[in-house]
C-alpha cells in the first residue's frame, strides 16, 4: 500500500563496546505491519521491550559477522520460540550466514518451534517485500560486509479530478479505473471518446528510501546509484575528526566522513550511529558532520524513534 507508516527505532547506537547509555547496534524499521531488524546486537530484546515494539519480527538483516552486530539473535530466537511463534523467520546476511544459523541451531538447547532460514546476500542482491525492496550493497569494513537500502515502490501520480471532468468523465467508478491505470470511455454520441490515464494522472512519485551502511570506512559513494537521494542515510560515525587515522585503521568512519557521504549521495537527512564508547557526548560528531553536510543531522540516542514521511506531504 502506498500510505503505510514508516518508522525507524534506533534500539542500539553504540560501537563495538556498549556503554551504560548505548546498546550494541540494532535498528528496527517498521513499515505498516512489517517489522524488520537491521543488526541485532546484545541486549536487543530489552531494547525492543523498552520501545514497546513486541517481538513480531518479519526478518532480520545482519550487516556483517562481528559480534556487536549479531549476538542478540540467540536470545531473541529463543524468546520467539517460547512465545509460540510458528511463522518462518529468515536471517539475511553476507557470506557465513548459513554457518551462523547452523551454529545457532547446534549450540542452542531449546526446541525451535518455527522454521528458521538463512539467505546469503551479496552486493546487488535484493529481497522483495510487499510494497518495497531491500537491496544490499558492499561496504569497506575489512571482512565481507553489507549496507542495506530500503526503497519503497514509486507511488502513482496525483489524479487531476478537474481535468477528468473537463474531458467528460463523470465522478464515480470511472475515476477509480483511471487511477488504476485503465483507459475509459467518456462523453456520448459523436462526442464519445477515450480518456487515457496519462491525461489525468500526474507523474509517478518516488517512494521513501532509507540507507543503512552498517560498519564501514568512508567509501566513494557517488558511484553507488542505489543509495542516492535517500530520505535518511544512517552512517557509521564511530569517531570524531580527531581520530581519522584510527577510523581508517579499524575500518570505520568519522562523523565528518559520514557528512561527506550524505552530501555525495544527496541524502535528505543523516543519522550518526555506531558511536565509540570513548565519547560521552556527541557535540564533536555533530559539528564535524555539519562542516561537510548542510542537511538535517541526527545523533540519535538509544530508543530514539523517527517517522519518515512522504516528501510531498
Ligand atoms: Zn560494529
Ligand atoms: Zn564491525
Amino acid at each position: 500500500m502506498s500510505g503505510e507508516t514508516l518508522h525507524i527505532h534506533f534500539l542500539g547506537t553504540a560501537g563495538a563496546l556498549p556503554t551504560p547509555q548505548r546498546n550494541p547496534p540494532c535498528i528496527m524499521i517498521r513499515r505498516g505491519s512489517d517489522t524488520l531488524l537491521f543488526d541485532c546486537g546484545e541486549g536487543a530484546q530489552q531494547q525492543m521491550m523498552r520501545a514497546r515494539c513486541g517481538f513480531t519480527i518479519n526478518a532480520i538483516f545482519i550487516t556483517h559477522w562481528h559480534a556487536d552486530h549479531f549476538l542478540g539473535v540467540f536470545g531473541l530466537v529463543q524468546t520467539m520460540s517460547f512465545n509460540g511463534r510458528t511463522e518462518p523467520l529468515t536471517i539475511y546476511g553476507p557470506e557465513w550466514v548459513h554457518e551462523f544459523v547452523k551454529t545457532l541451531r547446534q549450540v542452542a538447547r531449546f526446541n525451535l518451534k518455527f522454521p528458521m532460514e538463512s539467505v546469503e546476500l551479496n552486493p546487488g542482491s535484493w529481497v522483495r517485500f510487499d510494497g518495497y525492496t531491500i537491496t544490499a550493497f558492499g561496504v569497506n569494513h575489512g571482512i565481507p560486509s553489507l549496507g542495506f537500502v530500503l526503497e519503497e515502490d514509486s507511488r502513482p501520480g496525483r489524479f487531476n479530478r478537474e481535468m477528468a471532468i473537463a474531458l467528460g468523465v463523470p465522478p464515480g467508478p470511472l475515476f477509480g479505473r483511471l487511477q488504476r491505470g485503465e483507459p475509459v470511455m467518456a462523453g456520448s454520441g459523436d462526442d464519445r471518446r477515450e480518456v487515457r490515464p496519462e491525461q489525468v494522472m500526474g507523474r509517478k512519485r518516488p517512494g521513501r528510501k532509507i540507507v543503512y551502511t552498517g560498519d564501514t570506512r568512508a567509501i566513494p559513494f557517488e558511484n553507488l546509484e542505489i543509495a542516492h537521494d535517500a530520505d535518511i542515510l544512517i552512517h557509521d560515525a564511530t569517531y570524531d575528526e580527531s581520530e581519522t587515522a584510527r577510523a581508517a585503521e579499524f575500518f570505520h568512519a568519522t562523523a565528518g566522513q559520514a557528512g561527506e557521504a550524505a552530501s555525495a549521495l544527496s541524502a535528505r537527512a543523516l543519522a550518526l550511529v555506531h558511536i565509540s564508547s570513548r565519547y560521552t557526548d556527541n557535540t564533536a560528531h555533530l559539528s564535524d558532520a555539519q562542516k561537510k553536510y548542510g542537511g538535517t543531522i541526527l545523533a540519535p540516542n538509544d530508543l530514539d524513534m523517527i517517522e519518515i514521511t512522504f516528501r510531498d506531504e
